[in-house]
Parts: C-alpha cells; structure tokens; sequence
C-alpha cells in the first residue's frame, strides 16, 4: 500500500529519442492520480507508444524521470513492478487455446480469479455464451473471436495479474465503431478501481476520461476533459 496523495504516476522533463539526438518526447511533465482514468491521442507518430514503452521500463529516458506510487521506476524490482503494471498491447496476441488460458497466460489463477478478471474486462459475458464457456478453444491468433472481444481478453488478461496501474494502448486497424464501444464500456465500469492510462485513436473511446491528453510532435500540446477538447 502505498502512501495516499502520492500521484500513480508522475513523469518529470521526460526526453527520449531511438536515435540519440532525435528526441521523439521532449521535456515531457504529467501527474496521474491514483484511480484516475487518463486518455492519450494524438496523431500518428506523436509518441503515444513511446511514452507507454518508458513507463514499462523498456527504454530508459535520456532526460528527466518516471516515479510509480512515489518511487523511481529504475528502483522497483522486476517481479514487483509486473504487479504493478499491467498492459493491453496495441495488437494483442492471442493463444489458440481456450479462453481461460487466454487469461491465465501459464500464471495458473485460480477459476475465480480468471473469472473475476473477466467481469471486470467485460468480457465474461460473450465468453460464457460460447458453447464450452471458459473451456472453448478461440483458434489460431483467436481467430472466433471479434477484434473487440480480442481485446476484452487482453484487458483480462491484464486484470488478472491484479496491477494497480492498466496501460491500454488500443488497436489502430480495423476498429469498427462496436469495437470501440465495448471497449469504452469496459474503460468505464474499471475507471475508480484502478488507475488507467489509456491511449485512444478516436476521442469517443475515452469520452468519460478524467483527462485527455493531446501529443503532439512528442509535446503535451493540451490537457482537458473531452468537453473542452
Ligand atoms: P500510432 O498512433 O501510429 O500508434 P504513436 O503516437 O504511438 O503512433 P510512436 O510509436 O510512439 O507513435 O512513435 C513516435 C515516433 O517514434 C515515430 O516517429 C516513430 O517512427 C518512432 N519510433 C517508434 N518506435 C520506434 C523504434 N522502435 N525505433 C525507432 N523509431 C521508432
Ligand atoms: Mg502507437
């Protein structure tokens, strides 16, 4: 547990490039709240990614720094830090197996943690009207399955593990507007429960966000509600 007030997340003059140089975020500030829900857009190529790839620790910054619940991130063991955060990839990638173990991951869960996870996710419902509910294969790369209900699995999957911090980085092909709906739905029902950082390729997706934050060119070039944006 962890001290209160303490923001989930604070970035703090965060520069970094992939070529030395060419810095792709540039002097980059922002706090996050504990149990707020934060959106991202942004252009193409305006670093929405990147500064998901710095908080998961798989770049360091160049300059400035990342604290998580008051600590460095460089500081925070491996194992405690995948407590901590977890991530719905940009294009998950999914087993051909069942979806339970879609969810578990090879973590072996318990039924109910996994079914839990599930709710919460938004994803229990379609799972358990598939004709062997957690038992039914999904195919090759989840081939049964929509590209909403894809990612509802990836956001269980986060859940299960728990973490006090959910990254989304949602799909930028093939998003129909059912798509983004069922994963605004989900957003909503978890926001409160865990501090969400979500990035999105349509406003509409994070419409009930605290805050929507705009990158642009790797700057923050406006922060609001979406009422204001
Ligand atoms: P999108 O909406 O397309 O997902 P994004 O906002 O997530 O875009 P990033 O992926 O963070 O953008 O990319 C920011 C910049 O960094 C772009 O110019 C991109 O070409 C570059 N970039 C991203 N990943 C790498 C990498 N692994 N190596 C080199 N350059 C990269
Ligand atoms: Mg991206």
């Amino acid at each position: 547990a962890s001290r209160e007030g303490v923001p989930a997340v604070r970035v703090e003059h965060l520069t970094f490039g992939y070529v030395p140089g060419t810095p792709v975020l540039h002097d980059l500030s922002l706090e996050i709240p504990q149990g707020a829900f934060f959106g991202i857009v942004g252009h193409t190529g305006s670093g929405k990614s990147t500064l998901l790839s710095l908080m998961l620790r798989y770049y360091a910054p160049e300059r400035g720094r990342i604290e998580i619940h008051g600590e460095a991130l460089a500081a925070i063991g491996n194992e405690r830090f995948r407590a901590e955060v977890g991530l719905v990839p940009q294009d998950p990638f999914l087993l051909a197996a069942s979806a339970r173990e879609n969810i578990d991951m090879g973590r072996g869960l318990p039924r109910a943690r996994i079914e839990e996870a599930a709710r919460a996710a938004h994803a229990h419902g379609f799972i358990a009207a598939l004709e062997q509910g957690y038992d039914t294969p999904l195919g090759e790369g989840g081939s049964r399955l929509s590209t909403g209900q894809k990612q509802l699995i990836a956001i269980a999957r986060a859940l299960a593990g728990r973490p006090r911090i959910l990254l989304l980085d949602e799909a930028t092909s093939h998003i129909d507007s059912q798509t983004e709906q069922i994963v605004q739905q989900a957003l909503d029902e978890l926001r409160g429960k865990v501090t969400i950082i979500a990035i999105a390729h349509r406003l509409s997706t994070i419409r009930d966000a605290d805050r929507i934050i705009v990158l642009n060119h790797g700057r923050i070039a406006e922060t609001g509600s979406h009422e204001a944006l």
